[in-house]
């Protein structure tokens, strides 16, 4: 079977990389450079988008900021999964939260910014500090802005205008200021849903963010009070836009009551553990939900622990020296702070996991990994 994945990142390599025992043989479609690519070797089909489309049996995404011609075209071939609401819901928060309200999911009070008046009010009736998103673009932490006194205000909402103001008729910017969650803790849930509206979810991830951006994810340590609050959001979320593929919720814990932060229509970062701390990992449950295919075993066979490796020009070899621990490797051009790769680490128990961590910690240092070691100190 062929697969086309809008998006030619690492989820697409990943992807890709887990399709072929299937014999399921994933395109990619580069938005960028509006070219069908191999996803590992990125070298180029001579098919156009079109053509391609008709070739393939399924189209997928790996993203959800994708151009709304290339999103029409897909979905009327009819091959689209997961399709175009939860793509909407992921690449806009106002519709977000719409969709959040609309199947009862706790979400962060918020208020709809269009013009410099709404941002007056949202700080009123919010309070402070606010935390300030853009709805149609921004990742990692970017695009938002955190307003922590009024003197503030001028200055951001500056900024705002102009992101406002770059939006069109045809594809209007709009922001939402949301109430500052002070959790205890994140932690994200990943499943797949299929066709005929079965799941297999993922154990919940304790998730690390440094500057806006993911850098750890532990699995196997969470209460089964918050496992059962993530399975009944992903459950109504999914239900409700009739979702096929493998999506992402990530939550703050606040006291044990969890409250969405944002959806990903996809398979996701804080996801990556599942390549060896279960049977079947996420970019194989993905394929396989949109491919038709029986869903796989999501239970968590070791507890692990996903560290990501931003902006580094490789992977220090030593790591390889400790059992059960893996690196992958995205083959992309070296940024500052760019997400080049993950090391996947699992163990048999808390203890060994935390002794693997340590040895980890030794090699890599904490300014460029941090939490390895914390993470270590945490599970002895
Ligand atoms: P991603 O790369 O996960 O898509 P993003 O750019 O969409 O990130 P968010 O997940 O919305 O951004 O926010 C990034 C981080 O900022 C969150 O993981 C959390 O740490 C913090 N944050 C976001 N919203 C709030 C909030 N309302 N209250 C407290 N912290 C928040
Ligand atoms: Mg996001
Ligand atoms: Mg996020």
């Amino acid at each position: 079977m062929n697969i086309l994945v809008l998006g030619a990142g690492q989820l697409a390599r990943m992807m890709s990389l887990e399709g072929a025992p299937l014999d399921l043989n994933v395109r990619a479609y580069d938005v960028g450079t509006k070219t069908i690519v191999h996803p590992l070797t990125l070298t180029t089909f001579t098919q156009t988008l079109e053509q391609c489309i008709a070739f393939v049996d399924v189209i997928t995404a790996e993203f959800e900021h994708i151009p709304d011609d290339v999103l029409a075209l897909c979905c009327a071939s009819g091959k689209f999964y997961p399709g175009k609401a939860a793509i909407k819901a992921g690449g806009d928060r106002n519709i977000e939260k719409a969709l959040l309200d609309k199947a009862s999911v706790p979400s962060a009070p918020y208020q709809l910014i269009t013009e410099k008046a709404h941002f007056v009010a949202a700080a009123e009736s919010l309070g402070l500090p606010l935390v300030i998103k853009t709805c149609q673009a921004g990742y990692d932490g970017k695009g938002q802005w955190r307003l922590k006194s009024l003197n503030q205000l001028d200055e951001i909402w500056l900024e705002m205008a102009e992101f406002l103001a770059r939006g069109t008729a045809d594809f209007p910017h709009t922001i939402i200021a949301e109430k500052m969650i002070p959790f205890d803790r994140e932690v994200s849930v990943i499943g797949a849903r299929n066709k005929q509206g079965e799941f297999a979810i993922y154990p919940v991830t304790e998730n690390q963010h440094t500057n806006g951006v993911l850098t750890l994810s532990l699995a196997g340590f969470v209460d089964a009070a918050v496992q059962n609050q993530a399975i009944d959001a992903f459950k109504k979320l999914t239900n409700e836009m009739d979702y096929v593929g493998v999506m992402a919720i990530e939550f703050f814990d606040v006291a044990g009551q969890l409250m969405v932060n944002e959806i990903a229509p996809r398979v996701h970062n804080s996801g990556h553990w599942t390549q060896q701390g279960t049977a079947c990992s996420q970019f194989e449950n993905h394929l396989r939900a949109v491919a038709g295919l029986p869903l796989g075993d999501t239970q968590l066979q070791k507890p692990s622990v996903m560290i990501n490796v931003l902006g580094q020009a490789q992977i220090n070899s030593e790591v390889l020296r400790i059992a059960d621990v893996k690196s992958h490797w995205y083959g992309k051009s070296q940024k500052p702070g760019r997400k080049m790769g993950h090391i996947n680490v699992s163990a048999t128990s808390a203890n060994e996991l935390a002794n693997k961590l340590e040895r980890l910690a030794a090699i890599l240092p904490d300014e460029d990994y941090p939490g390895v070691k914390a993470t270590a100190e945490r599970l002895l």
